[in-house]
């Protein structure tokens, strides 16, 4: 089984085409969650989800437009992006992010958007003493995809061993999955990447040859950027595109 792994939308269908064009060699689709918030087509991003997306998270952005958590997490820009994106977004796609689970699981893995431990506190995972909660939760999974913080990167704890490995991901690359170890994907942001990289992310997880490759992807970055200054979204989340920061 192929599967193609997505995280972090964000409402930029222009970098969800250009990605799903490049998992087109896959059997199912899963996404790690933030299917909205920042980008300028919050309803197209949903539609596609819930027609070709096998099993979906909910990321915080999804939870604060779907009325689920409180605006006081976010800053005053992702704010003005998740109040924009509630206008914009039809009553059944509200309800489709209202009802989306924290942690999904099957027998090739498990994700969340950001970590096992507890995640309604989406805990960011951004070193090996973060990763460690997930780890620990990770029972007799190998394999666990997060989101969140839009870099792609991983974390490999070998058996026996107290800490983990980080890698950075960033230009892409193959995760060979060795018996023994557990590991922490994240596959990076499709809409809005933060590694220093402004390729659009995705990953594809390979069950029997057991490897996960990362890809970047170019897209029109400028068409999105037009688009959203259009809509009125704030300077900085359109300008960080260009620039995967
Ligand atoms: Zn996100």
């Amino acid at each position: 089984m192929r599967y193609g792994i997505i995280s972090d939308i964000h409402s930029n269908l222009e970098a969800l085409t250009a990605v799903v064009d490049a998992l087109a060699d896959t059997d199912a689709l899963v996404c790690v969650g933030d299917i909205v918030g920042y980008g300028p087509d919050p309803n197209e991003c949903c539609e596609f989800v819930r027609e070709r997306v096998m099993a979906t998270v909910l990321g915080n952005h999804d939870a604060a437009v779907a009325g689920l958590m409180p605006l006081d997490w976010f800053n005053s820009y992702a704010r003005s992006a998740v109040l924009w994106t509630k206008e914009q977004l039809s009553d059944e796609n509200l309800r489709f992010l209202r009802a989306l689970g924290l942690v999904r699981e099957s027998e090739h893995f498990v994700m969340v958007h950001a970590s096992l431990d507890d995640p309604r506190r989406f805990d960011y995972i951004t070193s090996p003493w973060e990763a460690s909660p997930t780890f620990a939760e990770m029972g007799t999974h190998s394999l666990c995809f997060v989101g969140h913080t839009h870099h792609a990167e991983y974390y490999a704890l070998e058996e026996g061993r107290v800490g983990a490995d980080r890698i950075n991901m960033a230009a892409g690359g193959t995760i060979d999955l060795k018996p023994g170890f557990q590991y922490i994907i994240n596959v990076g942001s499709v809409g809005q990447p933060r590694d220093g990289n402004p390729r659009a992310s995705c990953g594809i997880y390979d069950t029997e040859k057991r490897f996960v490759q990362i890809l970047r992807v170019e897209y029109p970055v400028a068409v999105v950027q037009s688009r959203m200054r259009g809509a009125g979204l704030p300077d900085i989340l359109w300008d960080r595109l260009a620039y995967g920061l």
